[in-house]
């Protein structure tokens, strides 16, 4: 059980955000936020696929009044986000967003960011303080590190948004480089009580995207810190939604919402065609999801072990497998039928 950082709570419309509340997975559209048919269309996919929260772009006028028509049609917080533009930010709340993100830094006028903080606090709704790496400058024109920077930076802003009485406040800090990412989250978790929102930004194609998200965010979440998370990837979001999940669920934050199967790499001892099977019975599971362990093991070195630790296994051996639930051997069967053979054993679990 990994021990959380405590925080405040904060609302984004139903969904609670820290305390105690379970870490909520988000992502952002990439339709053209004006175009109110394609934008709802894939939030009700991200919707499918337990999205909690979601974020739009907010680029101008014309995107901004559709806000309010989006909103009606979803089931989910809807987030704008909007860079620049304060009266975009005001018109967003007027729509009746849940959420907006700004970065204050791209907010010049003051009196028009205060307007912003004060409105969002008579509708009731939060703003994310949303800082990326490069956004942020030395203001003395020295060069200072990009951590300090860009915690001060947030904490500077944080300072201004509660000296007008607001506290309802989520951070983000997000650098595309992991190292800088996860230790200005480290460092801001012991300066504020405010949500932090886990993410690694610009962090690429899938492949690698993944691999910098699983580090960085499940870094970041396997010490405690962070409270809800958007995994970005160059690409449709929902690959984000499934990934987020993917990282909860390896670190036992989230019920898995599908089988488990445990692999073996295979080596010299395998002598069965591991991967076609792997392949077969991820193909064909019950589309109904399942919390179900299944290890598919290439032989009895190791084989038996894993295969007894999973709700159903099987342990190759030369052209058969060994059938293993709830940790009994159960019968030798022939390498044929092992796809269907454990599809029908996860059916009856
Ligand atoms: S389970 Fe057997 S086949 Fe698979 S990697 Fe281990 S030793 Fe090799």
């Amino acid at each position: 059980m990994l021990n959380r950082r405590k925080t405040r709570t904060v609302m984004v419309g139903s969904v609670a955000i820290g305390g105690n509340a379970p870490i909520a997975i988000q992502s952002m559209t990439n339709t053209h936020t004006d175009d109110i048919e394609a934008t709802v269309k894939q939030i009700h996919e991200l919707e499918a696929l337990k999205c909690n929260i979601i974020r739009v772009a907010v680029p101008d006028v014309k995107t901004v009044k559709c806000l309010g028509e989006i909103k009606k049609r979803i089931n989910i917080p809807l987030v704008a986000d909007i860079h620049f533009g304060h009266n975009l930010a005001i018109e967003a709340i007027k729509q009746g967003v849940d959420k907006i993100r700004i970065n204050p830094g791209n907010m010049k006028k003051k009196d028009k960011l205060e307007e912003i903080v004060h409105l969002a606090k008579d509708k009731g709704i939060p703003i994310r303080i949303g800082v990326n790496s490069g956004s942020i400058r030395s203001n003395d024109g020295h060069e200072e590190d990009l951590v300090e920077l860009m915690v001060k930076t947030t904490l500077r802003y944080c300072e201004h948004f509660e000296s007008l009485g607001f506290k309802d406040i989520i951070v983000s800090l997000k650098a595309s480089d992991v190292q800088k990412t996860m230790d200005a989250y480290r460092s801001i978790a012991k300066q504020c009580d405010y949500p932090l929102h886990l993410g690694i930004t610009a962090a690429g194609a899938p492949d690698d995207a993944i691999i910098k998200s699983a580090i960085g965010i499940g870094g970041m979440l396997s010490e405690g810190i962070g409270d809800t998370l958007r995994v970005s990837f160059t690409g449709p979001p929902h690959q984000e939604v499934m990934a987020g999940y993917k990282i909860l669920e390896a670190l036992g934050l989230s019920k898995r919402t599908d089988a488990e199967i445990i692999s073996c790499p295979t080596c010299g001892r395998c002598e069965i065609d591991l991967l076609n099977i792997v392949n077969e019975v991820k193909k064909r599971l019950p589309s109904q999801k399942r919390s179900v362990q299944i290890a598919v093991m290439g032989c009895i070195v190791n084989g038996p072990g894993e295969a007894m630790e999973a709700d159903i296994g099987i342990a190759g051996g030369k052209g058969v497998g060994f059938l293993f639930k709830k940790g009994e051997k159960i019968r030798k069967i022939p390498e044929s039928e092992m796809v269907s053979t454990l599809l029908e054993e996860i059916e009856t679990i």
